[in-house]
């Protein structure tokens, strides 16, 4: 079976650096591409499929990837807010095929740059060494991440836009997989109850909740046990939010946690310019750092901590992993 390579525009490079590529809409082309919707990427692919998930542009890696029969590299554009995807081919070719299944996935999804589907280059490093070896490349701009209405459609839709993009690559239809769960607890019944004497995951993750939301739990930490500490802690998150004060987390308690709680959309790691925002303060005060909401090397050694103490691939990043380790 012939191999594809699907590479993901800018990010990281194996000298250190991270190209962030255009940024919009509270994220940027390197976060978004590498966040969930790289999960449901995988989710649907098969095993012709392999992901280039460094900055091939910055490796000058094209020259050496070697075993492909087709290279589908994936960006999102800017500045336009008007918004609509395109795909880049060589000059010299016509689209083929799978130019154009990708082209009517963009167009459904995203609608067309200026109602156009094809752009020819010649003016790409990428795109001149893969046409001068001889590879099938198209570098596709899914939709303009500066348009609000193509990175709403995005975020709503990622894991519908990945099943369609790898259907577009395979030529066929892929079955729907169960959610990956490796590694991953099981979030708490919504309509269960978590409350004092439960232990267990759901419990560890309700803990960690807690302290992403600011409530203290000094002596036990999350330690998956539901004591008196927590108790208190979900006593108090219940005062401050205003609903009935029991101390047992029911659907409405876990609704207003996940109010507070900032939802996984972005890879967290040390880099320059030092990342910012909620999301940064919920993991800081998960692994007791400062939470001062700037992810810097404290914060990633603190991360190293946890991800070494639960087993997880110690990176001090925060991935789709670490993440769903903390909050489920
Ligand atoms: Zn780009």
């Amino acid at each position: 079976m012939s191999k594809k390579l699907v590479a993901l525009g800018h990010g990281p490079d194996r000298n250190g650096g991270w190209d962030p590529g255009a940024g919009g809409n509270g994220t940027t082309e390197a976060d978004w591409l590498r966040g969930p919707f790289l999960t449901s990427l995988k989710k649907y692919a098969d095993s012709s499929i392999d992901f280039y998930e460094q900055n091939m542009f910055a490796n000058r890696d094209a020259q050496r990837v070697n075993g492909y029969s087709e290279i589908i590299e994936l960006h999102l554009d800017a500045p336009s807010t008007v918004g609509g995807g395109h795909i880049i081919i060589h000059s010299s070719k016509t689209p083929d095929a799978m130019d154009k299944r990708l082209g009517a996935m963009i167009d459904k999804h995203f609608g067309l740059r200026g109602g156009v589907m094809f752009s020819k280059r010649n003016n790409l490093l990428n795109l001149n060494v893969f046409n001068n070896r001889r590879i099938p490349y198209r570098l596709c701009e899914l939709g303009f991440i500066t348009s609000k209405a193509n990175m709403d459609h995005f975020k709503a839709n990622y894991d519908q836009v990945a099943k369609d993009l790898i259907e577009a690559i395979l030529n066929k239809k892929v079955v729907d997989k169960p959610k990956q769960t490796n590694n991953k607890p099981k979030p708490a019944p919504s309509t269960g109850l978590i409350r004092k004497g439960d232990k267990g995951d759901n419990v560890r993750i309700l803990q960690n909740k807690l302290l992403a939301a600011g409530e203290r739990l000094p002596r036990f930490g999350a330690d998956g046990r539901f004591g008196d500490e927590t108790e208190d802690a979900v006593k108090a998150f219940q005062a401050r939010r205003k609903i009935k004060v029991d101390g047992i987390v029911g659907p409405q308690t876990l609704a207003e946690l996940a109010k507070v709680l900032p939802k996984y959309s972005r890879l967290l790691s040390n880099r320059s310019p030092m990342l910012q925002g909620n999301d940064v303060r919920a993991v800081q005060r998960v692994v007791g750092a400062t939470a001062d909401g700037f992810y810097g090397p404290i914060s990633a050694d603190a991360v190293k901590s946890y991800q070494r103490k639960n087993k997880l691939k110690v990176d001090g990043i925060v991935g789709p992993q670490t993440w769903s380790h903390m909050f489920g």
